[in-house]
């Protein structure tokens, strides 16, 4: 997610709850008992071992080379599948390292690995955007358990969509759990700020991107940007946009958040 220009997002860190976001890290605790989609998988590769290469990021999914450059719309990397990853290792933290590099670099204050051409579960974000400020998250496997009924509206930009802003509605606190950077699973509640940018990362995990969470009134004002994006891609690679603002349609409800 990118900061808006000339917004001050050092005003909202006060807004992270000191209960749930230590000054060294989240806290975690250790959880007693598996999550349902750990169960989930856990049956899936009993019952189709066929499909248990697939379950994982491979050492080849989590290669890469520094720098790292982000992937803009509507290039494929960003609606492709997105691996959970099961090796907590030194290119892991590498990874991690380099994302929080070009995310700084490139003004973001949140990032997924897709965004970088990496398909696999793994997003980093520091609200106050700057090294050295705030606190570098990093969230491996994600999940949403919970989301407030209440949702509010805040204007989102997005690495991936250089110079556009536009209006995204959202739920305003989330109820996640993850695993950091050494593989350790912890429970944390983010509201404010820290809820919108992880909301918004979390999407790019499931090949949500934030205009399909946009109303039709706020998708129209963005229209033209949209499809000069497409038109840069279509330059730039000599191959046809796989995806055309024009001819999106909003067939189904984007899936919401939850355990399913
Ligand atoms: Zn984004």
């Amino acid at each position: 997610m990118a900061a808006r220009c000339g917004v001050s997002y050092s005003s909202l860190l006060p807004l992270l709850s000191r209960s749930v976001v230590s000054s060294h890290g989240f806290s975690s605790k250790a959880l007693s008992r598996p999550f349902q989609s750990l169960k989930v998988s856990a049956m899936a590769r009993r019952g189709f071992s066929a499909t248990q290469e697939d379950d994982f990021a491979t050492p080849a999914d989590l290669r890469f080379e520094p720098p790292l450059k982000i992937v803009e719309y509507p290039d494929p990397i960003l609606r492709a599948r997105n691996k959970r990853i099961n090796t907590f290792d030194e290119n892991l933290k590498k990874l991690a390292h380099e994302m929080f590099d070009v995310m700084y670099r490139t003004d973001g204050i949140g990032l997924s690995a897709p965004q970088v051409g990496i398909n696999v579960q793994l997003m980093v974000f520091n609200p106050a955007g700057e090294r050295g400020e705030g606190e570098e998250i990093v969230l491996v496997n994600p999940i949403v358990y919970k989301v407030s009924k209440k949702a509010v509206l805040f204007n989102e930009g997005c690495l991936s969509f250089p110079g556009i802003y536009a209006d995204v509605e959202r739920p305003a606190s989330v109820k996640i759990d993850a695993r950091d950077i050494t593989g350790g699973r912890f429970r944390v509640n983010l509201s404010e700020l820290p809820a919108r940018v992880f909301q918004h990362e979390f999407d790019h995990l499931q090949g949500v991107l934030f205009f399909d969470r946009m109303t039709e009134d706020v998708l129209s004002s963005i229209r033209s940007q949209l499809k000069a994006l497409e038109m840069k891609y279509e330059n730039q690679t000599g191959l046809q946009s796989p995806e055309r603002i024009d001819d999106y349609k909003r067939t189904k409800e984007v899936a919401g958040f939850g355990r399913a």
